[in-house]
């Protein structure tokens, strides 16, 4: 797998919107995409996250477990952001993929040392991989109890699809990336002005 195809984009400002982002709109989440999404998020460290790849081979039916939980959770998320960015009443059904990852994950949270740095890490007291998904369940509830104030947006690039939490002290962010669709913008823009003085003159 080539590295740009694997790359994962952090731009969302919250875990949970990352995670969305991370999954294709047209396609299933894949197992590949999903262990990428831990690992660049700092879920899982790099080590695990390779132990974590070669899971379907050794163990398909924990992999199987975790990626239909995780399928559902982006499906569900999904649905929850595109209501909230039109102001939709939120179907329970959405949030129950929410609650399911929130239900099975007690535990606590430990001190780990992982390469030269001290990291909080959730030991979960049940078995099984579900807590993975924990602290991205965690997010997307707070978005949701947030409701109306939440501000969830969605990149002003008609062709970009990437959702974002506007963070900015102005709350006028429009761009999931000022570096990419922000700059292709302004690009498009001074074109247009171009070609119309152009035209004018
Ligand atoms: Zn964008």
């Amino acid at each position: 797998m080539s590295l740009s195809n694997s790359s994962v984009n952090l731009l969302g400002g919250r875990l949970s919107i990352d995670f969305v982002n991370a999954a294709p709109t047209n396609a299933e989440l894949s197992w590949d995409r999903l262990i990428r999404f831990l690992q660049s998020t700092g879920i899982v460290s790099s080590e695990r996250g390779i132990q974590l790849l070669v899971l379907p081979q050794s163990d398909p039916q924990t992999s199987d477990a975790l990626l239909f939980k995780a399928r559902r959770l982006s499906f569900g998320l999904r649905k929850v952001f595109a209501a909230t960015l039109r102001r939709q009443k939120l179907a329970g059904e959405w949030i129950e993929p929410v609650n399911e990852i929130l239900r099975v994950t007690e535990g606590h949270d430990e001190l780990v040392a992982q390469e030269g740095d001290w990291k909080i890490e959730f030991i979960a007291r049940e078995g099984g991989l579900d807590w993975l998904l924990a602290a991205i369940a965690r997010s997307g509830a707070e978005i949701i109890a947030e409701g109306s104030r939440a501000r969830l947006r969605l990149c002003a690039n008609p062709h970009c699809g990437l959702l974002f939490y506007d963070n900015s002290r102005t709350r006028e962010r429009r761009w999931c990336s000022m570096a990419v669709c922000g700059n292709r913008s302004k690009v498009a823009a001074f074109a247009r002005k171009h070609a119309s003085a152009r035209n004018s003159s």
